[in-house]
């Protein structure tokens, strides 16, 4: 799986390169029809609580299974859907995907949250809040089992559009998270004022701070910084023992890492559901 996503990648940067490219176009066309010819699908990671021990939730990375490519990474193809009107019908698709599996979660028993990840343009969609509502109501899922995950960067772009959205799906109950933290332009005054609940301290700074002495202050100093504010932390990039037990002598809240879980799709999640240790 990697090594073919590895590929692919390579192919789909020279391509990215001229906009105009045959292989851009084609992948413009061919990813419509993968949303209405189910190439896509839903892996989930796990996020766990270090102090209780548990499995907190998960969150739902996209896959495109390509009929002749192989798989192709979302880091390939979101960027071309953000560059056409498509990342709002896939996003439509992921949100309705993720809340239905949660919905199953619920009725076998486990009572988890599920993160979609949003982008900047549907940020700046104003129907997005209400069609999150009517999901939510279609499916019956409680409110508080959504969380959504936006970065600082697609917040800048147009912060008070942003913020009108973001208050608007703030006011329906469901968790809001600002992902990949530290990478962006996002000041701490936006910060103050953006209704979130959760801060993902992104994986470049976590990955080696057993080894660099400033990335663990990074890590240590937004711990600090998400508590004082009243919000709970996330590290991401959780690959070993090593780390996660640092991450929880400094008091983060939740760790998310190939360590702890890969995303994985619904049938292997039920088994690590039921023979993790995080359970
Ligand atoms: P992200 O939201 O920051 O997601 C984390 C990425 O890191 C995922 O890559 C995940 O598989 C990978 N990862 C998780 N744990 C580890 C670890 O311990 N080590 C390493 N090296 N990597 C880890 P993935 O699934 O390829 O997704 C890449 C990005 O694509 C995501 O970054 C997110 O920005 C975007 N993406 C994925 N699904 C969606 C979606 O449904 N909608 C949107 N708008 N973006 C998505
Ligand atoms: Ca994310
Ligand atoms: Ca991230
Ligand atoms: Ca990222």
């Amino acid at each position: 799986y990697c090594a073919k996503s590895e590929m692919t990648g390579v192919a789909l940067y020279d391509g990215e390169k001229d906009p105009h490219s045959p292989q851009r176009l084609s992948l413009i066309n061919e990813l419509g029809r993968a949303i209405r010819d189910d190439q896509l699908c839903l892996h989930f990671q796990p996020k766990i609580e270090l102090h209780g021990q548990r499995c907190y939730g998960l969150e739902a990375l996209l896959r495109w299974q390509h009929p002749t490519l192989g798989m192709i990474s979302p880091a390939d193809f979101i960027p071309i859907a953000e560059a056409t009107n498509l990342i709002h019908p896939l996003t439509h698709w992921v949100l309705k995907q993720s809340i239905a599996t949660c919905c199953e979660w619920h009725s076998a028993g486990f009572p988890l949250s599920v993160a979609v990840n949003l982008s900047a343009r549907n940020l700046m969609d104003d129907t997005l809040p209400r069609q999150v509502e009517l999901l939510l109501e279609e499916f019956g899922l409680p409110h508080w089992a959504l969380e959504l995950e936006i970065t600082e960067s697609s917040i800048m772009t147009d912060p008070r559009r942003a913020m009108t959205n973001l208050e608007r799906l703030h006011a329906l109950g469901i968790c809001l998270s600002i992902d990949d933290f530290g990478t962006g332009y996002s000041s701490l005054a936006y910060l103050k004022r953006l209704p979130v609940q959760t801060l993902k301290i992104d994986f470049s700074f976590v990955r080696q701070m057993l080894d660099d002495e400033q990335d663990e202050i990074i890590v240590k100093s937004t711990i600090h910084l998400a508590h004082n504010l009243g919000l709970n932390v996330v590290a991401e990039g959780v690959e070993s023992e090593a780390l996660l037990r640092r991450l929880q002598a400094l008091d983060c809240d939740l760790a998310q890492g190939y360590h702890i879980g890969r995303p994985m799709p619904q049938a292997a999640l039920e088994t690590w559901l039921t023979d993790s240790r995080w359970v």
